[in-house]
């Protein structure tokens, strides 16, 4: 059997140079071949001309570049867009992104499904399937930021006119967030990689501020990215006593509240900004009370932050419903007049269910529906809109 081709998009600035190295290669080279692949969306070894044609002949014989396979595309009327990739064996992970008048922000999966089966959380309710990829995780970005630029013609690709600008403020994708499916640091050495990728000149060149990963709370892994790799951080809270968030966020029966809150405030000695942002997902009854106000304007006191309040996002299952309007404009008032800076999460295409935590509902459905497509079994429509 011949040997696996190495995925280019899943090597960081050491792990290229190492391996052009191996072939007697300096290290520019290395940088030249990551700016093709990352900066000029590349994959075509033959098309990068700067490049000895030996070295091109090398690399087209063991390496290859390639984001995982779109399945779908779908565009919502509020300019959202979102992918279906598939990532082998019926699974399939989703990244939107979301234009907005002064940036464009996508987001991305780090896992297929999730171990964690937070009550309120489609991804949770299909279970674990794998890990992604470093290749997998970047190529969401790379496919993404190369479809959005052809659309938007070339003149988009940098405001210098030099396609290899590697801090272009007009660029299309401004922010990442991994808030896609998936708990990002139970996934920790493939989205390490990932990250620097983001963040090198060489490739994409977002600022720390600019990158956020978003977690439910892994203690330790919170300090090892603050050490490792320290980019804005958001805490899906979503509750402010400890037996609700056992009921919410399981994991909070092994990392409670207040070992969370003390990883936050190590975390502020090293992050970008200076806040951590909680998220708190608005669910009818449950969480949303005066009472829940009073309780977390007490944690919101113990660390510097931010408050996001996401309106729930219904999907088929889990006996939750979102707050009224009125109940979130009084909750979040409670939060204002103690000071504390909060916001409400925009629900961006719902048309197109691309909204925070229903990435997987329809990721299931299709995933089962290609599974027994290529079964060749008939389906009745009822089950396929279900
Ligand atoms: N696993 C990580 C990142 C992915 S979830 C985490 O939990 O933080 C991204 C965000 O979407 C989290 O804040 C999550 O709690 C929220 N979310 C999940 N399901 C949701 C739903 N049905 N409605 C609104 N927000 C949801
Ligand atoms: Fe996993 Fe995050 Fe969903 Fe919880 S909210 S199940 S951690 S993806």
């Amino acid at each position: 059997m011949l040997p696996e081709k190495i995925n280019l998009l899943g090597l960081d600035a050491p792990a290229l140079t190492h391996l052009v190295g191996q072939w007697g290669g300096k290290p520019f080279r290395a940088k030249q071949l990551e700016r093709w692949v990352h900066q000029r969306g590349i994959a075509n070894f033959e098309d990068m001309t700067d490049l000895a044609r030996d070295f091109r002949a090398q690399l087209a014989e063991h390496c290859l570049v390639q984001a995982p396979p779109v399945m779908t595309c779908q565009n919502s009327t509020d300019g959202t867009r979102k992918w279906l990739f598939d990532v082998g064996q019926g699974n399939a992970i989703e990244s939107v992104f979301i234009p907005e008048d002064d940036r464009g922000t996508l987001c991305i999966s780090s896992q297929a499904g999730c171990t964690l089966g937070c009550r309120f959380c489609s991804t949770g309710h299909q279970g674990f399937n794998r890990n992604l990829t470093a290749a997998e995780i970047i190529g969401q970005l790379w496919w993404a930021r190369h479809e959005l630029m052809q659309n938007s013609g070339s003149a988009r690709l940098s405001s210098s006119g030099n396609p290899l600008a590697g801090t272009d403020d007009n660029r299309v994708i401004s922010n990442v967030v991994m808030m896609g499916m998936g708990e990002p640091l139970l996934n920790y050495d493939q989205v390490l990689v990932a990250l620097r990728l983001m963040l090198d000149d060489n490739a994409y060149g977002l600022s720390r501020r600019r990158v956020t990963v978003s977690t439910s709370g892994i203690v330790p892994m919170i300090d090892r990215l603050a050490r490792d790799c320290p980019v804005a951080l958001a805490v899906s809270l979503h509750a402010p006593n400890d037996p609700l968030r056992d009921e919410l966020v399981p994991i909070n029966k092994k990392y409670p509240i207040a070992a969370l809150l003390d990883a936050c405030n190590r975390y502020l000695e090293h992050a970008p900004r200076d806040f951590i942002t909680f998220e708190y997902v608005m669910l009818d009854g449950v969480n949303d009370t005066d009472h829940h106000a009073r309780e977390l304007i007490g944690i919101a006191r113990r660390v510097r932050c931010k408050i996001n309040l996401i309106p729930f996002n219904p999907f088929p299952g889990p006996q939750l419903s979102r707050s009224s309007p009125a109940r979130i404009r009084i909750f979040s008032q409670h939060l204002m007049d103690a000071g504390i800076v909060t916001t409400v999460r925009k629900t961006r295409g719902d048309d197109i269910d691309a909204a925070c935590g229903q990435l997987a509902g329809e990721v299931l459905d299709r995933a089962r529906l290609r599974e027994k497509m290529a079964r060749k079994i008939s389906i009745p429509i009822k089950e396929i809109r279900a």
